[in-house]
């Protein structure tokens, strides 16, 4: 009798049940027991996979989408790739309005995955027609058959978490995680993981990452945008300069704010200690339960999961260059990751 073929029908299987896998040394000295859950092992190797599919999934199962239609978005970071690698797959065309300030790495990528760029001038006001907003909700009316993603403001964001992410964190921890630890950006992973695991325990603390510069953790507690909370800061992908509605405040219980450099040694820390090689983001993740975990905020029942969002291999000319880490400031000029003081 012939052996049946083992293999996927596509990549497209390969999205989502990502492992829990428990962290060993970086968190020392704190009570409790620490799980990541590690988004890089997603085909598209971040968490905006899940996204990808569910939205495009729920437009042809609603009659939105058919092959060869147009799927439209604003953005060169992990999302964008998630589109153009679903889109590829799928048979749609992909179309992303990128800002200059994005590098010729991450274009290079994305048209890699076959979807058409518009590189538009970063130094223009949002509501400029020349603007990356502006040109993709140009692009979305005057291109029949197309959907505009809009992942700020997308509830189906949250409910691509809400029903991906967070049943395979109840299953993974059978119930028994007390604590789960995300970064926010849109908030669509957070706000979707946190209303599922607290539709199943109410008691479950959900405690948001954001960066400084960055006006979340502020709304959260005043319920207004404080403008004086805005200034630049490194690390992509974390924080907003306005209120996403993909972000459900209510789910989350406390938000902790994070700084560039500690999250890009926590980042490399991670490697080091590890052996995860992940996202400028997955270091501000850690370093925020580091913080938080000073504060008190665990004790040795706290079983705590963090979602780390995406690999390193995107952050090679920043977070793992020496170069650039000196040229921040954030490693001594004499110091490279040779000779580092950290016990290995
Ligand atoms: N980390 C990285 C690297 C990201 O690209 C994003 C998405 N902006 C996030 C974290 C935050 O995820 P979310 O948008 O679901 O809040």
């Amino acid at each position: 009798m012939k052996e049946k073929i083992q293999a996927y029908n596509s990549i497209l299987e390969l999205i989502g049940d990502t492992p829990l896998i428990k962290l060993n040394r970086i968190i020392k000295d704190f009570p409790g027991n620490y799980y990541a859950k590690v988004e890089s092992f997603n085909p598209g190797h971040s968490s905006k996979d899940r996204i990808a599919l569910y939205i495009l999934e729920q437009a042809e199962k609603k009659g939105i989408l058919k092959p060869g239609d147009t799927i439209v978005e604003t953005t060169s970071g992990n999302t964008g790739f998630s589109l153009a690698m679903v889109s590829a797959i799928k048979g749609y065309k992909c179309i992303l309005a990128v800002s200059s300030k994005s590098s010729k790495d991450k274009i290079a990528m994305l048209q890699t995955m076959g979807a058409q760029v518009h590189v538009c001038p970063a130094h223009v006001a949002a509501d400029d027609p020349r603007s990356y907003y502006e040109v993709a909700k140009r692009i979305h009316k005057e291109t029949k058959g197309s959907v505009y993603i809009n992942q700020y403001f997308n509830e189906l964001n949250i409910d691509a978490h809400f029903k991906s992410t967070g049943p395979e964190i109840w299953k993974q921890t059978n119930g028994h995680i007390t604590h789960l630890v995300a970064c926010c950006g849109t908030g669509g992973t957070i706000s979707g993981t946190a209303r599922y695991l607290k539709s199943k325990n109410p008691e479950v603390r959900v405690l948001g990452i954001d960066a400084y510069g960055s006006v979340l953790k502020k709304y959260h507690e005043t319920k207004e945008l404080d403008v004086n909370e805005i200034y630049p800061y490194r690390i992509e992908g974390l924080g907003k300069n306005l209120i996403p509605t993909a972000t459900d405040f209510d789910s989350i219980d406390k938000f902790e704010k994070v700084g560039d450099e500690d999250s890009a040694l926590t980042a490399r820390e991670l490697a080091r200690l590890e052996g995860l090689f992940l996202g400028y983001t997955s270091g501000a993740a850690i370093q925020g339960i580091k913080q938080l975990a000073e504060q008190g905020e665990f004790d040795s029942t706290s079983n705590v999961v963090v979602l780390l969002p995406d690999h390193g291999s995107r952050y090679m000319s920043k977070v793992y260059s020496d170069e650039w880490m000196q040229e921040q400031g954030f490693m001594d000029s004499k110091e490279t990751t040779t000779t580092s003081d950290i016990e290995v």
